[in-house]
């Protein structure tokens, strides 16, 4: 028997769900509230679109926190090379960059939605915006789907509302409630990949200055809780930028949790304190008549000088050769600990992904299918899973969509 589906939602995960059903057999409608589906989709990667990443299987995974394991079969099924494929196949020639981020040639995140989009009409899928579903009840051969003042029967239905980040794009978080209506456990749900709100001034007097081949340490209680090396930003509410997302998830939650939390950067990471002390001799030995302020010109950027001489309490107008080993120990400390206290973070409506969300135990990861409702399937981020920034979050909505489409294919 072909199966009637409605997957509710048309991010990537809804779209790629519905016509890998349809392609199937199964007879497909996808319900989309906004008036055009894939809006999240649109603003991706800076509008670029950072579809995927060519990291191996296992080190993919590892950019997924504690939840790793819940997505390997539907990567076994569905992973970069099938979306390479698949892309191409559309029409949208891919290219990797750093990191082994992937984005299409165009760097135009338009071009993926408009190819999801006409993949899943070319499959039969019949897509309806402008249709916020709200309310899912069990009926005796299936379910029932209200949106409007309109219902619509189904034998299986597939799941993939997003989260609850960036609320314009249509993500506004209803799929929790969907979900646990039909008697899932969800998750807390939190913003995770988040911009981190410091105390003090600093951080906005160093607003727009942006901070390459860094350190980052997240500490907490005086313990080191995660780094990472690359980019970051001050913002004029703290600090943001790649290295900061990353380790904000932990932030997250040691804030909630009234832990002392901390973030260090460090600003010569290429060396050493011995080699850095070695480096700072050097500057001050051959430059001895220059004022400090003027030598530091060759150690930081510009910005980055009055708030230095600040917490190192140095005069700028010192000449080089009158630096003590005291006051050179404190400008070395300082070149590799530049300290931050973080007071909160910014609100879950910034986030670029949400953590939480459907209770994965009550997922089976070989079809998506819901283990305590049986004809509902998941897919994306309505699950309680999220990654670090790099592509993982779009192959993960992309794999399980996949997977959740196969499933809700399948003979009974
Ligand atoms: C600014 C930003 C940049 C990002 N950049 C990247 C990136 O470059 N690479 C990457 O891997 N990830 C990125 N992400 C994360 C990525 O966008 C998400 O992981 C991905 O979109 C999740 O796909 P999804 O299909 O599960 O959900 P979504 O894309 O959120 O789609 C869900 C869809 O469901 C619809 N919907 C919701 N509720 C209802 C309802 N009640 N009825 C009907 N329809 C409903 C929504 O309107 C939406 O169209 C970014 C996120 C943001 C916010």
């Amino acid at each position: 028997m072909n199966h009637n589906v409605i997957v509710i939602g048309g991010g990537p995960a809804g779209l790629l769900a519905a016509a890998t059903a349809a392609s199937r057999g199964a007879r497909v409608t996808l319900l989309e509230r906004m008036d055009r589906p894939a809006r999240k989709l649109r603003i991706c990667g800076k509008g670029r679109g950072n579809i995927g990443n060519t990291a191996p299987l296992d080190d993919f995974l590892s950019h997924f926190g504690k939840n790793f394991r819940f997505l390997r079969p539907a990567l076994s099924h569905f992973f970069t090379r099938e979306t390479i494929d698949l892309l191409e196949s559309l029409g949208i020639a891919v290219k990797e960059e750093r990191g082994g981020r992937l984005f299409p040639v165009s760097d135009n995140a338009q071009d993926l939605v408009d190819a999801f989009v006409r993949h899943a009409r070319d499959k039969g899928v019949t897509i309806r915006t402008g249709c916020r579903v709200r309310g899912i009840s069990r009926a005796d051969d299936g379910f029932e789907v209200a949106f409007g003042s309109q219902t619509l029967k189904a034998d299986r239905i597939i799941l993939a509302t997003g989260g609850a980040s960036y609320p314009a794009t249509g993500s506004t978080g209803d799929g929790y409630g969907l979900a646990k209506s039909l008697g899932h456990a969800i998750a807390p749900i939190a913003p995770a990949l988040i911009p981190l709100v410091t105390a003090g001034d600093t951080a906005q007097r160093l607003q727009g200055l942006s901070l390459k081949n860094v350190r980052v340490e997240l500490r907490v209680d005086g313990k080191k809780a995660g780094e990472d090396m690359g980019e970051m930003l001050f913002t004029h509410f703290g600090l943001s930028g790649p290295l900061i997302l990353t380790l904000s998830k932990a932030a997250v939650r040691a804030v909630d949790q009234g832990k002392k939390t901390e973030i260090l950067i460090d600003l010569k990471p290429a060396l050493d304190p011995a080699k850095l002390d070695a480096r700072l001799l050097r500057d001050l030995g051959e430059h001895g008549k220059m004022h400090l302020e003027n030598l530091l010109r060759g150690l930081m950027p510009p910005k980055l000088i009055p708030v230095c001489l600040e917490q190192t309490r140095l005069a700028g107008d010192k000449p080089a050769h009158q630096i003590s080993a005291e006051e050179r120990k404190r400008l070395r400390l300082w070149l590799k600990e530049l300290r931050f206290t973080v007071s909160g973070y910014r609100p879950l409506r910034e986030a670029i992904i949400t953590s939480g969300g459907v209770e994965l135990s009550e997922v089976n990861p070989k079809s998506m299918q819901s283990k305590v409702c049986p004809g509902l399937f998941l897919a994306g981020e309505v699950l309680d899973m999220d990654a670090d920034t790099g592509g993982f979050n779009l192959q993960a909505a992309l794999s399980s969509g996949y997977l959740a489409g196969r499933g809700a294919s399948e003979p009974s």
